[in-house]
């Protein structure tokens, strides 16, 4: 590169901006207080995980088999930085001994997870995630309680118009017989599927159902559906989580073809969508019960379920929908000193913070560009402070909108100013 390019972001990866912080604000805000609000405490994990510990459990998956961020530290170890926080969260589970309290342990985190895919609106190679998860428990009532806490969320941020999708999968009961009737089904079709589809079709069928290729649209209907097939715990957890649903109010749609291609998962599984759109680009979140993941990362078995939210789909939905989140003005006080006056407008600033937000103005420019600038930051107050001003401890302090000037004792800022 020529010394002279200078150097850009990493290719998907994006700043956001003191403008945008204050809608990302509002909804980490939001997913805080509403996981705490169904008791849910915070957590926070490593963005680098052991490599073998995400590919462990999710070997079949884009996210790990092409969009895994892999790499070697300089002690030689097989590194990667997380695509998704379920992994992490059950990890320290174990190894911060929460499994040795009562359960579940119901814990949230907020932060960025790691895909390399090919960028585009809404898909990005670090982007951010709510996470929540309920571990220690296979009650179907926290199935129903992480997409409470997800729909309510979304619900605060005043998207309203949303589709939950939602379906059972089974467990390793009940599952193993019912891909064999849908392998004993596709087998007949096989030539007629795509390519996937067909190698799929022996080691992974379930996928099949999740495919989107036209082609392979027309076989879904007669297709064998789990829901019929379903062992008796999986039945009754399937109408409790539907029953716990309807009474909390919540809409959900049924979707057979909604899976999980991976054997760790069980029985409930969601995905969140805008009401009108439709590509898998647009989910807003998703979840489901992973009965099995604990035993996959080499832990005990233990039951846990959980939702994952995109927080980047979820701000640019809430700023397309023209919610007014108005960003307060970095500094509400802006302290305009004379040359040479540095110290005491320091002080002067120390004292208004203990009530307001400051800045000081320390750039050489004319009194005139200093009040342009304060006025653009959106300040609401400027002090003006002169040598002579100084020497009697008091500043000239002009509200903004109102023009008004008074003169104020430096110990009497923060009356006036509160
Ligand atoms: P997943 O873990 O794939 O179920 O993703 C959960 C949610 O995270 C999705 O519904 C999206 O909202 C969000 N998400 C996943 N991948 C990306 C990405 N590459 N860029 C932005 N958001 C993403």
């Amino acid at each position: 590169m020529p010394r002279s390019e200078p150097i850009k972001a990493v290719r998907g990866m994006r700043d956001i901006l003191p403008r945008e912080r204050a809608i990302w604000r509002v909804a980490e805000k939001a997913a805080a207080d509403v996981a705490r609000s169904f008791g849910y405490a915070e957590i926070v994990t490593p963005v680098i995980e052991h490599a073998e510990l995400i590919e462990r459990v999710g070997e079949d998956t884009d996210a790990v088999a092409k969009e895994l961020y892999r790499f070697d530290d300089r002690g030689g170890r097989h590194l990667a930085l997380r695509p998704e926080a379920t992994a992490g969260v059950v990890r320290a589970y174990f190894e911060g001994h929460l499994n040795q309290e009562p359960p579940p342990a119901r814990l949230f985190l907020i932060g960025p997870m790691f895909r390399y895919n090919r960028p585009q609106k809404g898909r990005y190679r670090q982007f951010f995630q709510l996470d929540v998860e309920a571990i220690g428990s296979d009650s179907p009532a926290l199935d129903a309680e992480v997409i409470e806490i997800a729909a309510t969320w979304l619900h605060e941020l005043g998207l309203r118009e949303l589709r939950l999708e939602l379906n059972t999968i089974g467990d390793s009961k009940c599952r193993p017989a019912y891909l064999e009737l849908l392998r004993a089904y596709y087998r007949p079709l096989q030539d007629q599927l795509h390519g996937d589809c067909q190698r799929r079709l022996e080691t992974n069928p379930l996928l099949l159902l999740d495919c989107k290729v036209p082609q392979c649209q027309p076989f879904k209907v007669d297709a064998p559906r789990i829901t019929d097939h379903l062992c008796e715990e999986c039945t009754v957890a399937w109408a409790a989580v539907r029953r716990l649903l309807d009474a909390s109010g919540i809409e959900y749609r049924l979707d057979p073809y909604l899976v999980r291609g991976l054997d760790y998962y069980t029985r409930t599984v969601f995905e969140i969508y805008p009401a009108n759109g439709e590509g898998a680009q647009d989910a807003l979140g998703g979840g489901g019960r992973y009965d099995g993941l604990a035993e996959a990362e080499g832990w005990p078995p233990t039951p846990g379920v959980g939702f994952a939210g995109g927080l980047d789909r979820v701000t640019e939905l809430v700023k397309a929908g023209g919610a007014e989140v108005i960003a307060a003005p970095a500094a509400e006080v802006v302290v305009l000193a004379d040359a040479g006056l540095d110290v005491a407008a320091a002080d002067v600033a120390r004292i208004c913070r203990t009530v307001r937000s400051v800045a000081v103005d320390y750039e050489s420019k004319s009194l005139k560009a200093k009040m342009r600038s304060a006025n653009k930051l959106g300040a609401r107050w400027v002090l003006l402070l002169s040598a002579a001003e100084v020497e009697r401890r008091v500043v000239q302090l002009k509200e903004m909108a109102s023009g008004e000037q008074v003169e104020v004792g430096w110990a009497d800022l923060p009356s006036h100013l509160a």
